[in-house]
């Protein structure tokens, strides 16, 4: 199993808050957040910066079956 994660430029703020929770998954380039890797092993660190996400700018699906997982509702 494998998680795809994305960040929406257009919804970043550019917060910084990814990135300090989870610097193996995000980091800051510019006015964006990127991802470091698209498809990672699931990590409940990327659900926490989807949840924590001001912008709900980050998404975490699985790539098997293509259900979006985060931001948890
Ligand atoms: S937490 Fe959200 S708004 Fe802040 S840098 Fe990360 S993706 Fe952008």
């Amino acid at each position: 199993m494998s998680w795809h994660v994305e960040v929406d430029p257009d919804s970043c703020a550019a917060s910084g808050v990814c990135a300090g929770i989870a610097p193996h998954l995000f980091r800051l380039e510019g006015d964006t957040a990127e991802v470091v890797a698209a498809d990672v092993e699931p990590d409940e660190a990327a659900l926490d910066a989807a949840d924590l996400c001001q912008t709900m700018a980050i998404t975490v699906v699985e790539v098997e079956n293509g259900g979006q997982i985060g931001p948890r509702p």
